[in-house]
């Protein structure tokens, strides 16, 4: 089943088996029971610490549980972890047999303190890049508390399954039977979710901190680059996040970061958070800001209760696009929906695409595109576009773009892996029509997070926080950068521009005071 080079690989990683471990096979007579067989063998051969039984009871089939000798195991694998699970089951034979995972003292902490029994069940696709990192927290989560047991589930082999449970995307995850999240999420996310006591420390201990010279509210890379600013000037910096690393986390290929040839979202992220470690700096993750309250002194309140002081504020919490909302859409994100075209337009080259919105960024994408693409179908819901004429006029003279009025989508179409077309109903004959293609944009609109700042700074008509050249908003003390401003265009570089250029407004702020 496994490659030479592969089970030289496999066979160096399981020298580092601290102690025995047990694979307990649940086989069936099928194919993939006879794959899944050969693959636990080899597994097996490869170290005198790893023993296989096949006499397992689960009742999904094929599937193997790891566990240590005599115990039930809490690890399971419905299905042939291949493809970007190797990783998982490799993580899961090495944790196991004792191998220590690379996680911080005090989230191992708080896995082995929670209370209770977790049942998780994870339904992945083997081509589905977010998985691993759900599969592999929820498996290091079963390997440190023995009340909780992770399961994954290759949706693939267990169609019906994940018919029963009416799942449109991987990763899906349950807990004891009832739908727990979906898509990707971190060791950290996991356990905020699962431990209700963490909430009120985390309020505690927030409440207690002094005031900050400058709090960076969001932690994208305009928050990033802010904190690191603000820190190298040696002031006390604190940085409050829902969800450190923003965007670029949901973010497959990043090949725009000038001076990196390409790189991939998370990894970007990984090095963000490591330089803003690098400085004193205090990251507040998991955290969301529900107020502004403007004063000498700015506060803002957190949706846990507490309340955050500093003398300077820098508002960083980006945006989200405005999804279709259409059967396929949320399957097949990053497979052929993409919502970037200056990120992902290059990845279609030669290739056929279609354009969701005719307002301006729809026509400026479907512009941008045509160059690049073979053909673009751009689709308009109203029976006029609402862009610009200029762009309008622009639009109509390039030879390779196809415009339809009054079309609404209704399904991203795919074969599984990739997206192969959309549906979408003429709005005035009432037919249903495919075009087939390889890429879909959705254009139909960047919303903002800033909610919860409306009645405080002044925000443009789109919701956008309004600044001038230095970052400076409508409140003395309070800067903003990044996708939630009026800043135009967005994109990483420009979010982290911002942020430094808001830091030393700040900081120029501060000693003016
Ligand atoms: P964000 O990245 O949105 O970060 C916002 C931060 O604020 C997050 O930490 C969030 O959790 C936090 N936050 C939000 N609300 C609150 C609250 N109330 N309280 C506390 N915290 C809060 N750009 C490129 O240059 N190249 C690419 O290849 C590229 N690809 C992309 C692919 C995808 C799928 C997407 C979605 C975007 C892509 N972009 C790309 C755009 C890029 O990611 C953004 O321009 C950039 O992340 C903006 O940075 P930001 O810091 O302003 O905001």
């Amino acid at each position: 089943m496994l490659d030479a080079t592969i089970k030289a690989q496999l066979k160096a990683y399981l020298e580092r088996l601290q102690r025995p471990i047990e694979l307990v096979a649940s086989l069936d007579d099928s194919a993939k029971g006879q794959e899944l067989r050969g693959l636990l063998t080899d597994i097996a051969e490869l170290s005198d610490k790893v023993a296989l039984r096949t006499n397992g009871q689960h009742a999904l089939r094929p599937s193997f549980g790891v566990a240590e000798p005599g115990e039930a195991p809490r690890i399971h694998f419905a299905g042939i972890p291949m493809g970007h699970e190797f990783t998982s089951l490799v993580l899961a034979l090495l944790q196991t047999g004792g191998h220590p995972p690379k996680v911080d003292a005090e989230v191992i902490e708080q896995i082995k303190a929670l209370p209770g029994k977790f049942e998780f069940e994870t339904f992945i696709s083997l081509s589905c890049h977010n998985c691993p990192d759900v599969v592999q927290a929820l498996n290091l989560m079963a390997v440190l508390n023995p009340g909780v047991t992770s399961t994954m589930i290759d949706g693939a082999l267990f169609q019906g399954l994940v018919d029963e449970r009416k799942i449109m995307a991987v990763p899906t995850v349950f807990l004891n039977g009832e739908s727990f999240g979906q898509g990707r999420m971190t060791i950290e996310e996991i356990i905020a979710k699962l431990d209700t006591g963490a909430v009120a420390r985390a309020a505690e201990e927030i409440g207690n901190k002094d005031a900050f010279d400058v709090l960076v509210v969001g932690g994208g890379p305009a928050g990033a680059a802010a904190a690191v600013y603000a820190a190298r000037k040696g002031i006390r910096t604190g940085v409050l996040a829902e969800r450190f690393g923003g965007q670029v986390m949901d973010t497959l290929g990043i090949e725009n970061f000038i001076s990196v040839k390409e790189t991939e979202g998370p990894k970007l992220v990984a090095a963000l958070e490591q330089h803003v470690k690098q400085y004193e700096v205090d990251v507040m993750n998991l955290q969301r800001a529900t107020k502004l309250v403007p004063g000498e002194l700015i506060e803002v309140q957190l949706e846990n209760g507490a309340t955050l002081k500093s003398k300077t504020v820098i508002l960083s919490t980006g945006a989200r696009w405005r999804e279709m909302n259409v059967p396929g859409e949320a399957e097949y994100k990053a497979k052929g929906v993409c919502f970037c075209p200056h990120c992902d337009g290059p990845l279609f080259k030669g290739k056929r695409v279609a354009v969701i919105g005719g307002g301006n960024s729809g026509v400026e994408a479907a512009i941008d595109l045509a160059g690049i693409v073979s053909h673009v179908t751009l689709l308009e819901f109203a029976d006029t576009l609402r862009a610009d004429a200029v762009l309008q006029k622009k639009l109509h003279s390039l030879p390779n773009v196809t415009v339809i009025k009054s079309a609404q989508t209704t399904e991203v179409i795919g074969d599984g892996q990739k997206v192969t077309g959309i549906r979408y109903k003429d709005r005035v004959g009432g037919t249903e029509q495919v075009v087939e293609l390889e890429g879909i944009f959705v254009q139909i609109g960047l919303l903002p997070n800033t909610d919860w700042l409306k009645g405080t700074v002044e925000l443009s008509r789109h919701g956008e926080v309004i600044i001038d050249a230095k970052g400076q908003t409508s409140i003395p003390g309070v800067f903003a950068a990044g996708d939630c401003t009026t800043v135009p265009y967005k994109q990483i570089i420009i979010a982290m521009g911002a942020g430094a250029t808001a830091s030393l407004s700040a900081f120029d702020h501060l000693i003016r005071a």
